[in-house]
């Protein structure tokens, strides 16, 4: 997943790319990057491997001037986790420069790419997003969002893009609205980003979502639309709500994340009521919003179990295993105090690998509980995600192996509850029609892809 954010308009426009960035860390910490365009047409890059706070600062920034600015925070779905598969990609050609930044992952980018590489096309990535890059530098056509639409023509799965050329800034959405983007005005600027915590960051104000199909383009004429390519069913990927986006955001036409995760743990507590038990909580941070709807729905006591290291990312956004067990110990402790000779229901969002919930259990325990039921406030994960979310391949994917049984017995708990495909869609808002649910249900929207593996050329973020 990756998160982006742009800006053209205001007086410095990277250091309001910068900003936006921060907001938009959850979405991938293994690079960031930014490309601003100064009013001469001249583009500069500055990418880094790691977090915004580590990579993007100092002189490096001050370097970064001009009125048109991009930025990326990603991790690799796709292509290895290199410095050259950082993005903004920033290219040169004859009609001056593009760069684009892109969340989603093209499911035909192999196909792309073998006709483009059989016409001569050198590659300095192996991401998908560099495909579009060439698509659009072929395109004959005069206008910037014509090379667009030409470039997105035939391009299979979700992408939302930001591209600028020239003097104009656009914005794209995949005709089936997989990933969310946003648009906000600040004054004379117009700002798009993944979800809204970033246009608040900024001080910008949410006019709307940038449409499925649409390519909403900013230049010297000011902010126009145009769709491209046929409207498809919508399929907002229903993993954004219980998963990946910010609580306090509003994605997919205002959609309250938090709101959402509430009522996925209430729709999960009349589902799956846990008798007899003496508290509820939440596995930090993620999982927190959903169990507090659990606690109203049961009536359950909320308490504060588990304390999560600030300082330690995201356990799932590591490119090796290796650094995810590493990184389970090191991130959660339990509260004695709360837990000992209790019955406790643990909440959490998903499981994946069952590598951390098995871990978190056994840290319980060792706290005294009496007996641990574990909640999860969205159905089993039971096939890989090929549009921009880095859910492993179904050998790794607990419950594309176990039964909830099974799975119940490997992670140590008394008892194992998921929410329903109906209960889940119901629950988030502008359901239960047009979202992707298929890493749930098995309903992929598209063919899967037909090189998925990630690190030899495939899908990037
Ligand atoms: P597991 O027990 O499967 O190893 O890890 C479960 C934890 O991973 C949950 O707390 C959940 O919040 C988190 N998680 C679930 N899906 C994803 C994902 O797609 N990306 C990331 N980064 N974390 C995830
Ligand atoms: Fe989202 Fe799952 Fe669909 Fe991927 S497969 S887009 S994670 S709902
Ligand atoms: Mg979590």
């Amino acid at each position: 997943m990756c998160g982006i954010f742009g800006v053209r308009g205001g007086h410095d426009a990277a250091a309001l790319v910068h900003l936006g960035l921060y907001s938009l860390q959850h979405r991938g910490q293994e690079s960031a990057g930014i490309v601003a365009v100064d009013e001469t047409g001249t583009a500069r890059a500055h990418r880094s491997m790691g977090l915004v706070s580590e990579g993007l600062r100092g002189n490096a920034l001050s370097e970064l001037r001009g009125r048109l600015a991009i930025g990326h925070t990603r991790y690799s779905t796709a292509g290895s986790s290199t410095i050259e598969n950082a993005q903004p990609v920033l290219v040169r050609f004859r009609g001056g420069y593009i760069t684009l930044a892109h969340n989603g992952n093209i499911v035909n980018a192999t196909e792309l790419r073998r006709e483009l590489e059989a016409e001569g096309s050198i590659f300095n990535s192996t991401m998908d997003s560099e495909v579009l890059v060439h698509r659009m530098a072929r395109s004959h056509r005069a206008r910037p969002e014509e090379q667009l639409a030409d470039a997105l023509d035939g391009v299979e799965g979700a992408f939302s893009l930001l591209v600028a050329s020239g003097d104009t800034l656009m914005a794209a959405r995949d005709p089936r609205g997989w990933r969310p983007l946003v648009i906000g005005s600040l004054g004379n600027a117009v700002v798009f980003a993944s979800e809204t915590c970033a246009l608040d960051i900024v001080g910008a104000t949410h006019v709307r979502d940038v449409r499925p199909g649409e390519i909403v383009i900013v230049d010297g004429e000011g902010m126009r639309a145009m769709q491209f390519g046929a409207p498809l069913e919508q399929r907002r990927c229903v993993f954004e709500y219980v998963y990946f986006a910010r609580p306090d955001s509003r994605i997919f036409d205002g959609g309250s994340v938090d709101r959402a995760r509430r009522a996925l743990g209430r729709q999960l507590g009349r589902e799956c009521p846990s008798p007899g038990a003496d508290l509820v909580f939440g596995v930090p941070d993620s999982a927190n919003a959903a169990a507090l709807g659990y606690a109203e729905e049961t009536g359950l006591p909320l308490e504060l179990a588990l304390i999560r290291n600030h300082y330690v990312g995201r356990t799932f956004i590591q490119p090796s295993q290796e650094g995810r067990d590493h990184k389970v110990k090191v991130k959660y402790n339990a509260v004695r105090e709360v837990i000992d000779g209790k019955s406790v229901v643990m909440i959490d969002d998903s499981i994946v690998r069952g590598t951390t919930t098995r871990g978190l259990v056994a840290l319980v325990r060792a706290a005294g509980a009496r007996e641990v039921h574990m909640r999860i406030a969205s159905p089993p994960v039971t096939g890989p995600c090929y549009y921009g979310i880095d859910t492993p391949s179904r050998e790794e994917l607990i419950a594309a192996n176990l039964s909830v049984e099974e799975i119940g017995r490997h992670i140590g708990v008394d008892s194992l509850g998921y929410l329903s495909l109906d209960g889940m869609l119901a629950a988030v808002p502008g359901g239960p029609g047009g979202f992707c649910h298929a890493c749930f249900s098995g309903d992929y929207p598209t063919p899967p892809p037909t090189d998925p593996d990630k690190l030899r050329f495939g899908c990037g973020c």
